[in-house]
């Protein structure tokens, strides 16, 4: 049956945390980019991905900085303990 919701609604990036390290680029190069400062900025149409490719790029990022929330706003990753 296809009836998959997708969980990641919005994105954000810590910059204080992004070291420009750009795997997240690597993994998914239509949603995020670095700006001119060498942090990474989200895409416009980084939403047209799926969950995937969003959470792989997300786990790829080697300081974490990569936040991605669910339809209620709510953090779903990095997981909060
Ligand atoms: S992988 Fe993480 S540290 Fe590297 S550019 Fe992307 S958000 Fe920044």
């Amino acid at each position: 049956m296809e009836n998959k919701k997708r969980k990641i609604y919005k994105i954000s990036i810590d910059r204080k945390a992004c070291i420009g390290a750009a795997t997240c680029i690597i993994v998914a190069p239509d949603a995020f980019e670095l700006d001119l400062e060498n942090i990474a900025i989200v895409r416009s149409n980084a939403m047209s991905l799926g969950d995937d490719t969003l959470l792989i790029a997300a786990q790829s990022c080697p300081t974490s900085a990569i936040i991605l929330y669910n339809d209620d706003g709510k953090q779903i990753f990095p997981k909060l303990v």
